[in-house]
């Protein structure tokens, strides 16, 4: 047995928990081990002081000392409180909406509270503990696992263990990697995350796989740009005079930094190099017109250009805008999506083989296997942030020699830049198009929240149109944070009764997004309340208001790309930012929210607030395949990884020729960064 064997030649792996456990795609050994508890609970119990932490669950056996009586908070919970003593440290429980547990404390009485105890003041707080039962627990520490299907943390623990038992994971960081960092083995970091003997080991075993994803997405993205480089002689397409009347035709006329940025691609167009450039400019730049520009130049010089997009809604949307631009010009163009009929996709996978110009426009159904393009001049991805290194290395491989244009509206801080993108050229559009109107953004807190519908249905009787984003898609319960489905019906049998009202959802099927998304277009709907589904290019500048419930969820560059979908026309737009306000962190954030509109200023605060030790509630940097790491939480680590991972690719050590050839190989298969010999 070795890692890539199924999970099914486990032992006690029948047909019905492999369906369980491949529902969970877990579908190898490799899977399995790399399924990380998502958290722990510290059954050991009664820490010292000191060792209490209120990162983790911990149990601490503590006396009741108070029984408050409930409260009403301001939005319209109740609240339960009881005082507790531990070792001589008050501690305060508290509970929302469950005014019946009350009855399981007496007085004087003890109990085993589990919970994560964090300092405040000179006691502690706990948020919805609960009794632990303690009877029957082997070890000390606890894994949670996320439960998919009928997974239990149980089987999970019972497979780890047995695999475990039988593999050592060998390891795969040369030893003065090792050393000098002070990390623990690859093998025994395994075995800690999933069975940890102690915090500290627990700590040591997230420390060193954290830098192992860090260290292998440095190589893969230091490999990549090797690739690059070292590919062929890129083609040289010439500026082609009918460049000056696809110019004449547009609806306005470029800003310099538009103007900029285009002659500095169409220099790399005309080099022999291939091009690498990432465009960086603010929502609502206009980098897609930029974008077009370079489209037409290579196809007016012979070559398929593709454009590729992270959804569905937005190729629909650079497509008809394609047919606008470039269409009158003559310029064939396909849309390649998921969703595109079979018989369509054959037909234009046939059109992509043949040696004719074409503009593709698409989403990742354009990078799969069988899509084989000829005479690829240009690829361009917008909104780079949703893919992948894995991704973008796929759709060089395709066009071998054709020019990559990155673009995006994430406006990653520079520091932070120099060790994602050290790879690629830079242009920046830093400018906004002439009469854009200031959005004018507010917080509010979730009491005020009708005064937000109120200016909302103000917009819309003068006709104009609303976003309203929700961090999900049903209710729930626990964590008590708004839905697209509660938010429709509170608006619904509501203010907005007379209104038409639609929900728009990452669940839907895509034609019914895309009807969704025309219906709002077409200003048939007036208010479109949204998962983030719409973060990402869509342009309706009729809507001037966007309203983001429980915004304390959202980063702050998601906030800011969220925002620019408003104000994108002629009428002043509003953002409202509906928060619930707990911390000091959150409610800074907000404000930067408020202050500024520059992407770039957002970027920066926000990196300097993260800095801090806050943890958010979403992943920010969308980097698919890290499992614990965090681009921005973890730069520190990033930055040595990518140092060692430089200095390992210069070097090419013999020692270290078998990791670099395993990460190489993994480059696009594997989508994740912990890889094993
Ligand atoms: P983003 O950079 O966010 O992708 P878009 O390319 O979607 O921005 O452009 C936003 C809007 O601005 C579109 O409606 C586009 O037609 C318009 N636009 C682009 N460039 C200009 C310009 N130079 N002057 C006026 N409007 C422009
Ligand atoms: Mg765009």
């Amino acid at each position: 047995m070795d890692i890539y064997s199924s999970v099914s030649t486990l032992k006690g792996v029948g047909p019905k928990v492999l369906e369980k456990l491949n529902k969970a795609s877990i579908f190898n050994i490799l899977d399995l081990l790399l399924y990380f508890p998502r958290d722990y609970e510290f059954i050991g119990g009664n820490p010292t002081f000191e060792d209490i932490d209120g990162e983790i669950k911990q149990i601490l056996t503590c006396a009741v000392t108070s029984i408050k009586r409930d409260i009403r908070t301001r939005t319209g919970k109740y609240l339960s409180t009881i005082e507790f003593d531990y070792d001589g440290h008050k501690i305060d429980g508290k509970w929302f909406n469950q005014p019946y547990v009350k009855n399981s404390y007496k007085l004087d009485n003890t109990y085993n509270l589990m919970g994560k105890f964090k300092k405040v003041g000179n006691g502690f707080q706990v948020i919805n503990p609960v009794i632990a039962c303690r009877s029957g627990l082997s070890s000390e520490i606890k894994p949670i696992y996320t439960l998919k299907g009928e997974l239990t943390d149980k089987l999970l623990s019972k497979l780890v263990s047995t695999v475990m038992d039988i593999i050592t994971i060998s390891e795969n960081l040369p030893k003065e990697i090792l050393d000098k960092y002070k990390l623990i083995g690859l093998d025994e970091s395994i075995r800690e995350i999933h069975f940890p003997k102690d915090n500290n080991l627990l700590k040591a075993a997230i420390a060193r796989l954290k830098f192992q994803e860090l260290f292998t997405y440095s190589m893969k993205l230091l490999l990549l740009k090797n690739k690059i480089k070292g590919s062929s002689n890129g083609i040289s397409i010439p500026w082609n005079d009918k460049l000056g009347e696809l110019k004449k035709t547009l609806p306005f006329q470029l800003t310099n930094a538009q103007t900029r940025v285009v002659r500095e691609i169409l220099m790399d167009q005309k080099s022999h190099h291939p091009m690498n450039r990432l465009v960086q400019g603010d929502v609502g730049s206009g980098k897609t017109v930029v974008a077009f520009i370079a489209i037409y130049n290579a196809y007016t010089n012979g070559y398929k250009a593709a454009f590729m997009v992270p959804t569905e809604i937005l190729a629909n949307q650079h497509y008809e805008e394609a047919k606008k631009l470039l269409g009158p010009f003559g310029v064939e163009i396909e849309l390649l999506t998921g969703s595109t009929s079979a018989k369509e996709k054959k037909r234009i996978k046939d059109r992509i083989k043949e040696k004719e110009p074409l503009v593709v426009i698409g989403t990742h159904a354009l990078i799969q296997e069988d899509v084989d393009f000829q005479d690829l001049g240009l690829v361009v991805t917008d909104e780079q942030h949703r893919f992948g290194v894995e991704q973008r290395s796929k759709l060089i491989n395709k066009g071998k020699r054709a020019d990559v244009i990155v673009m995006t509206a994430t406006p990653i801080p520079r520091t932070l830049a120099l060790y994602l993108y050290s790879d690629l050229d830079v242009s920046a559009i830093d400018e906004l198009p002439p009469g854009r109107k200031k959005i004018d953004t507010s917080v509010y807190r979730e009491s005020s929240r009708n005064k937000a519908y109120e200016l909302a249905m103000n917009e819309v009787k003068k006709g104009r149109q609303v976003y309203v984003v929700c961090p999900l898609i049903d209710e729930d319960e626990t964590k008590q944070l708004n839905s697209v489905e509660s938010i429709y019906k509170r608006l619904k049998e509501g203010i907005f009764s007379d209104v038409e009202v639609e929900v728009l959802h990452g669940k839907m099927k895509s034609s019914e997004k895309e009807d969704i998304i025309n219906r709002f277009k077409d200003n048939e709907t007036k208010v479109l309340i949204s998962t983030t589904v719409i973060e990402v290019g869509i342009n309706v500048p009729n809507a001037s208001v966007m309203i983001v419930e429980s915004a304390q969820r959202f980063g702050l560059a998601q906030l800011h790309q969220l925002r620019g979908r408003v104000g994108r026309g002629e009428y002043p737009s509003f953002c409202i930012l509906i928060a619930n306000i707990k911390s000091d962190t959150t409610k800074k954030r907000m404000m930067i929210m408020a202050e500024s509109t520059d992407g770039f200023y957002i970027a920066e605060q926000d990196l300097k607030l993260r800095g801090s030790g806050e943890m958010f509630g979403m992943k920010q940097s969308g980097e698919e395949g890290l499992l614990l790491a965090d681009i921005y939480e973890d730069m520190d680590i990033l930055k040595y990884a990518r140092e060692e991972a430089k200095l390992i690719l210069e070097n090419k050590e013999d020692e270290n020729k078998r990791l670099v050839y395993e990460i190489s190989q993994g480059l696009e298969k594997s989508s994740k960064y912990i890889c094993f010999n």
